[in-house]
């Protein structure tokens, strides 16, 4: 069923619209409004919630709304409100989120830490390299298997030391009494771990050779796992297909955009784009995603990254894998896309690297190919659509 463009919101989904709140939304009514308009208005369900959100999602079936597309995210049990004790804001957060408990919500965190990270940097960094001695003590009670090759038993040692060191601080300065406890059973744990035949243990060494990327920390659970044996942390499902849907919808309109353009270099006389030239016109609109108004309260706190490189070497390639576009929140997952044109592997290594870590992998995949599905990988498909924007406005030679 295709909705034509033209309709009002109110011809087009007569069920959105019943919970369109007209008194705080002033002139705009659900017959002028148009379904994917992205203008945030007043919606109340039958049983009373109230809240603000974009007409285009609202009109959207996301997988939550179980098939309804005016399901209220409340009465669903998707979301619930939540007073954060320390700063009076409310938010529709998970349940999961709710249960967490958190004392500030999450910009207000941010500004908290954007005013007192230096001090808390710098303090916590001269507790933590005072501390060298104490942490190399604890390391020394640590056994490692007898066959583990040097390398790798500097490299952990080096590893373990940091994540000592940074325990003990976090102990001495923020108070957070057990990091040192905590910290030394999972180093011992990882000690255990650690790979059990030496060609395993080089392997590994060579292969994720990871522990000088402390620049990239956030990363490090990506492959503590690893080591430990543990489960890796992956991020809430829903939270995925959501940004996914986000991500799509940012498509869809470059989509719709790009192909115009190409018509109208065909029109006069220019060739279509390349590969590459689609490559780079997809980045482009990957890193608009954050033009989104649903992202305008994070902004300020949202870093974006180009091929940014992460621990891990993909199969058959010299170097450390780089990610097209990550962007991250930090206290958040971080949302990772890789764009290609044909399926490859080391992008599936790559993206469940970052799945691992607790990331929020998508994989928009255009040209040709099959597409592999990896479990936690959100694949948006767009291979139709880049076809119809090469082909745009050419005419079959006769
Ligand atoms: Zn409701
Ligand atoms: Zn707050």
């Amino acid at each position: 069923m295709r909705k034509s463009s033209s309709e009002s919101l109110a011809e087009a989904y007569p069920q959105v619209a019943a919970t369109w709140l007209q008194e705080r939304n002033g002139g705009l009514t659900p017959a002028k409004a148009t379904p994917k308009m992205r203008v945030a208005v007043w919606w109340r369900c039958p049983a009373g919630h109230e809240w603000q959100e974009d007409i285009a999602n609202r009109t959207s079936l996301q997988k939550w709304k179980n098939g309804d597309v005016a399901a209220c995210r409340e009465c669903v049990g998707y979301r619930v409100p939540y007073a954060y004790p320390e700063c009076g804001h409310t938010a529709m957060i998970t349940a999961e989120a709710a249960a967490k408990k958190k004392a500030r919500c999450w910009k207000c965190y941010q500004q908290w830490w954007q005013d007192n990270e230096p001090r808390m940097k710098a303090e916590l960094s001269a507790a933590a390299k005072a501390a060298a001695g104490r942490a190399a003590a604890l390391l020394d009670a640590v056994e490692l298997a007898a066959d583990v090759p040097a390398p790798l038993a500097t490299e952990w040692r080096w590893w373990a030391a940091k994540h000592l060191q940074g325990a003990i601080a976090a102990e001495e300065v923020m108070g957070k009494e057990g990091e040192c406890d905590r910290v030394q059973a999972q180093v011992t744990a990882a000690a255990a771990g650690l790979p059990p035949s030496k060609e395993e243990a080089a392997r590994a060494a060579d292969g994720d050779g990871v522990l000088r990327l402390v620049d990239q920390a956030h990363w490090a659970k990506g492959w503590l796992h690893v080591l430990t044996g543990r489960d890796p942390v992956q991020a809430a499902e829903e939270d995925l297909a959501d940004v996914a849907f986000l991500l799509e919808e940012v498509l869809a309109d470059w989509s719709r955009d790009a192909a115009q353009a190409v018509a109208a270099d065909r029109a006069n006389g220019r060739p279509a784009p390349t590969t590459a030239d689609i490559t780079r016109s997809l980045t482009r609109a990957v890193l608009s995603l954050v033009d989104h108004s649903v992202f305008e309260p994070i902004v300020p706190y949202l870093r974006t990254y180009r091929e940014l490189r992460l621990p891990v070497v993909p199969d058959g390639k010299g170097r450390y894998g780089r990610l097209d576009v990550v962007f991250c929140l930090s206290g958040g997952s971080d949302i990772v896309v890789e764009i290609d044109s044909a399926p490859n592997p080391a992008s599936a290594q790559k993206l469940a690297f970052a799945r691992d870590a607790g990331a929020w992998p998508l994989w928009v995949r255009f040209g040709s190919g099959a597409i592999e599905k990896i479990e936690g990988v959100m694949v948006l498909d767009i291979r139709d659509a880049v076809k119809a924007v090469r082909e745009a406005g050419d005419v079959p030679a006769r």
